[in-house]
């Protein structure tokens, strides 16, 4: 049996684990938390991911735990709205938390995947049958092949490909998300305010019982420390500091939530995903931003199709890694630009595009192409023509190890 180590187990690696497993492989999952991670932003579907959910029969589990959000409008600093988007924009055709998502691909995997917690990869050394691995615990194994799907800051990339500054493309923007209360009352509903280059604002969740509080602020290159999250929050105060609308009970809760994220809007660009036998999925190949909405739906299908690949080039993995890279290319290249104009719209840069966008924004439902962001999007999404690989012969056997 070929037994592959996966690096990270939030959205791409366990999806990539569920695949494996289905084709007779042996996944193992290695995650630095010490348990799979909650909570977290929403993050959403759109086109062929929805296939792939389908197919890996979750879908129906996915949809109990939508978030179901519906409009997110845009108001001035009086809290009068201004304009609003359509929930399909920037929820995608299908919703959920993070960390549900994470709950119902582990619970999907863990009786047929080995999941290691608390450790992570200190070292790859290959040779022609396999990868040597050295975790942080100490503990030493081998591997027929290695798959990073440890995020945007990957350390299997970092590894195998080389400085993460060789591959990372900052947008020129810089996000926070946290949990907070719903003290703007928010019904299933988004409320975002917008300055110049900063966009602050709250989604509702978990039945409107909590809100995530949103920061995005456009910047050069922040020096920071990442491991000091007070430190961070700071940060993102003063960012914020002195801009009117709810923005002090916004700050105020992120200073106090229990959950903190706070990272550069960034993109991973690489010629090739793998290298030997060392391949990477998700964000830590083809990172598209948070702006994008397609990074947990690159995830799912880049997860279906390495696997897939793997599948179909009977394990040959110099054939499947190439194939799997051809196939990804043009929908990464999609995703990546929808990253960099959603950012456009979503922080506008200066007050006259701010108020162009907002103007576009309310004149839209009126006009011909009143669909016309939704269908952008879903075209994102279907850039990529999924195969049915179980119904695909495998091209040899699997080698015997
Ligand atoms: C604020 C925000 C909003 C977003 N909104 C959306 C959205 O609306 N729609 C959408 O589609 N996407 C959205 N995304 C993007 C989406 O979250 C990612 O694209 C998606 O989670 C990628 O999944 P992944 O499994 O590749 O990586 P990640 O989710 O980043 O997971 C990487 C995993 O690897 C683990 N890890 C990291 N380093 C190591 C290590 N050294 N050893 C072992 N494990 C390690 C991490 O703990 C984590 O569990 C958003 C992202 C952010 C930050």
């Amino acid at each position: 049996m070929t037994t592959v180590l996966i690096s990270g187990a939030s959205v791409a690696g366990p999806a990539l684990a569920y695949w494996l497993h289905r084709y007779g492989y042996t996944p193992t999952v290695v995650e630095r938390a010490p348990a799979p991670r909650p909570g977290g932003y929403a993050v959403d579907f759109r086109g062929a991911s929805m296939t792939v959910l389908e197919r890996m029969g979750i879908l129906a589990k996915v949809q109990e735990k939508a978030t179901h959000l519906g409009e997110v409008e845009y108001v001035n600093a009086a809290g009068k709205r201004v304009a609003s988007t359509s929930s399909t924009a920037l929820s995608g055709e299908l919703e959920i938390l993070r960390g549900d998502l994470v709950d119902i691909l582990y619970a999907e995997t863990s009786d047929n995947t080995e999941y290691v917690f608390g450790d992570s990869i200190l070292s790859l050394t290959e040779d022609e049958t396999g990868v040597d691995v050295v975790f942080e615990s100490g503990r030493k194994r081998r591997f027929d092949l290695v798959i990073g799907a440890d995020g945007l800051h990957s350390a299997v990339r970092r590894l195998a490909f080389g400085p993460e500054s060789s591959y990372l493309h900052d947008l020129g923007y810089y996000v926070s998300v946290s949990t907070v209360a719903n003290h703007m009352d928010l019904d299933y509903a988004g409320r975002l305010y917008n300055e110049p280059g900063k966009t602050i604002g709250a989604y509702s969740s978990r039945q409107n019982t909590e809100a995530k509080a949103l920061f995005y602020f456009s910047s050069g290159k922040l020096d920071y420390d990442r491991r000091d999250i007070p430190a961070q929050k700071e940060l993102v105060a003063a960012q914020f500091a002195g801009i009117g609308w709810e923005a002090p009970r916004l700050i105020e809760g992120m200073r106090n939530a229990p959950d903190f994220y706070f990272d550069s809007v960034s993109q991973i660009k690489m010629d090739r995903y793998s290298r030997g036998r060392i391949a990477l999925v998700g964000d830590a190949g083809y990172c598209a931003s948070p702006l994008s909405g397609m990074g947990t739906s690159l995830a799912i299908v880049g997860a279906y199709v390495l696997a897939g690949e793997l599948h179909l080039a009977g394990g040959d993995h110099v054939r499947a890694f190439e194939a799997y890279d051809v196939r990804m290319r043009d929908f990464v290249a999609a995703c990546q630009k929808q990253g960099v104009e959603g950012a456009r719209w979503f922080i506008p840069a200066t007050k006259s595009f701010l108020k162009l966008r907002n103007l576009m924004f309310r004149m839209l439902p009126y006009m011909p192409w009143r669909n016309m962001i939704d269908e952008m999007s879903l075209k994102v999404g279907n850039a990529i023509e999924l195969r049915t690989y179980e119904d695909l012969q495998p091209l040899r056997a699997v080698p015997p190890r």
